[in-house]
């Protein structure tokens, strides 16, 4: 059975192929939705913009169209001041997508955003900082391809 992965993604083989990094593929970028387009459209603009429900307030994160609280499709969307800790975090060592392969190994983190959600990015520090719990501040970064991608970096404290 064919998957979007096996028809988008290359063989591993191909991906050793690539020794160069002039002949890394560009990284994927994501699909904007009529739910998401806000959410790209305030990153463009240096802004993480998250979605709170006009029926109840829940404020709700990543970008879709109905509250899991009260289930309203009525939204409005307020600015995160981009302060966080972190909750978990992986350590890539592989590049699952040949776009990736010169940034490995890096930290993808899951942080706690004050506004009471979880956003997944990528860790821009020494991975060797890890530490639950800690304090991280949001960043911005070219994602190619007209997207602006958030990213973390370590707090000054
Ligand atoms: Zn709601």
């Amino acid at each position: 059975m064919a998957t979007w992965a096996m028809a988008v993604w290359p063989s591993w083989p191909a991906i050793e192929a690539m020794n160069t990094h002039a002949e890394l593929p560009a990284k994927p970028v994501p699909d904007v939705t009529p739910e998401s387009a806000p959410y790209w459209e305030g990153l463009r603009q240096h802004k993480l913009l998250l979605q709170a429900c006009a029926g109840c307030g829940q404020i709700r994160h990543y970008p879709r169209a109905v509250c899991a609280t009260c289930y309203s499709i009525a939204v409005t969307w307020i600015e995160a001041n981009g302060a966080g800790t972190i909750q978990s975090w992986t350590v890539a060592h592989h590049p699952f997508h040949p776009g990736f392969k010169i940034e490995v190994p890096y930290a993808l983190l899951l942080v706690d955003l004050a506004e009471g959600v979880r956003v997944n990015a990528p860790l821009r520090g020494d991975p060797a900082g890890l530490q639950l719990g800690r304090a991280v501040r949001l960043i911005f970064e070219n994602g190619g391809q007209g997207f602006v991608l958030p990213a973390f970096e370590y707090s000054a404290e």
